[in-house]
């Protein structure tokens, strides 16, 4: 065997271990994670590991990627440092590109073609302040306390900035913020930016985001409907799960903007991102498809997208929580 065929054996070794990883997370299975595709030395392009940046990424979006780091592989440059930009234009159905085979859900019931507007914003409850103890320690604030009241999503963008609070910074090439509408009903919250979503800025844009578009509009809605977002919102070093210690630092972010949308339900994709937004040690084959609560929100566990590519077979229990959501937001429909 030369060492070219040798680099392939590996090459596929690394990947079907990785595969067989993220399947076990996704089952709940814990210390996976020194069994990511780079454990076994992969070559640097991994199968995950894009040709090229979307073309099909609005300028407004790339400009969006505040944090666009130099890289040795074939990424654009990043733009110069600038001011805020303006919020993200809701994606058209059609920048998320041609949908994979089989990835297929049930069609949309009839009546479910459109999303009722937020009849009136219920209020963000207003950060407590901090209080001193009798030793002068100030109290730990709350989680939501690091937010500001009235902030922006804008805000929140512009004190993420060039983040280098954690060590994902280091491999990044783009941070992937949330999208869409912060007035939505309903808001998904995936694991950590991919591939595809570091290299284009925007959450859930490759495989798996088909499928969560195909999800979103088997309950009747777009994706331009809804908010898409991530724990973490930089890509994790051959897709490895954040660690606690990461999740933690990034997941303040998220919660400020789930403050300021205060959406209806929320649907946390797989098993990590369960754990860390709900702060619980019970696995997504336990929850799934049982209403949670966030604070007053209503939050559906359900299988992360990218098990479905793994096991079609699963996609029926996505469907039944799916339903679920559906029929809540259509009952308190105003
Ligand atoms: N998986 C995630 O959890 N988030 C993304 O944005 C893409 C894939």
């Amino acid at each position: 065997m030369d060492d070219s065929q040798a680099r392939e054996l590996l090459k596929s070794l690394a990947e079907d271990l990785a595969e067989s990883a993220s399947y076990l997370r996704e089952l709940g299975v814990e210390g996976l994670d020194g069994l990511d595709a780079h454990a076994l030395e992969a070559p640097a392009r991994t199968r995950e590991e894009p040709k090229k940046a979307q073309p099909s990424v609005p300028t407004a979006l790339r400009r969006n990627a505040t944090a666009e780091r130099p890289t040795a592989t074939t990424l654009p440059p990043p733009p110069p440092q600038r001011p805020l930009p303006p919020p993200p234009p809701p994606p058209t159905s059609q920048a998320a590109g041609p949908q994979p085979a089989g990835a297929s859900l049930p069609p949309p019931l009839p009546t479910q073609a459109d999303m009722p507007k937020k009849p009136v914003r219920k209020p963000a409850s207003d950060p407590p302040e901090p209080r001193e103890t009798l030793f002068g320690d100030i109290t730990p604030q709350d989680e939501l306390s690091l937010g500001r009241p009235g902030e922006t999503f804008e805000d929140i963008r512009a004190d993420i900035g060039d983040c280098v609070r954690c060590p994902l910074h280091e491999g990044r090439h783009t941070i992937v913020h949330t999208e869409g509408k912060p007035t939505a009903r309903l808001m998904f919250v995936g694991e950590a930016p991919g591939a595809d979503e570091d290299a284009s800025g925007r959450p859930f844009v490759g495989r798996a985001g088909q499928l969560l578009n195909k999800i979103i509009e088997a309950i009747g809605l777009k994706r331009e409907d809804v908010l898409i977002g991530n724990v973490n919102r930089c890509r994790p070093p051959g897709n490895r799960t954040p660690t606690t210690e990461e999740a933690h630092t990034c997941k303040p972010f998220l919660l400020r903007e789930i403050n300021i949308a205060r959406p209806d339900v929320i649907v946390v994709l797989g098993n990590t991102a369960m754990k860390n937004l709900l702060d619980t040690k019970e696995g997504i084959t336990r929850l799934r498809g049982q209403f949670q609560d966030y604070r007053g929100i209503k939050v559906m566990p359900t299988f992360h997208p990218a098990y479905l590519l793994r096991d079609p077979s699963k996609k029926r229990e996505v469907w039944d929580d799916m339903k679920k959501v559906r029929d809540y937001l259509n009952s308190t429909k105003a």
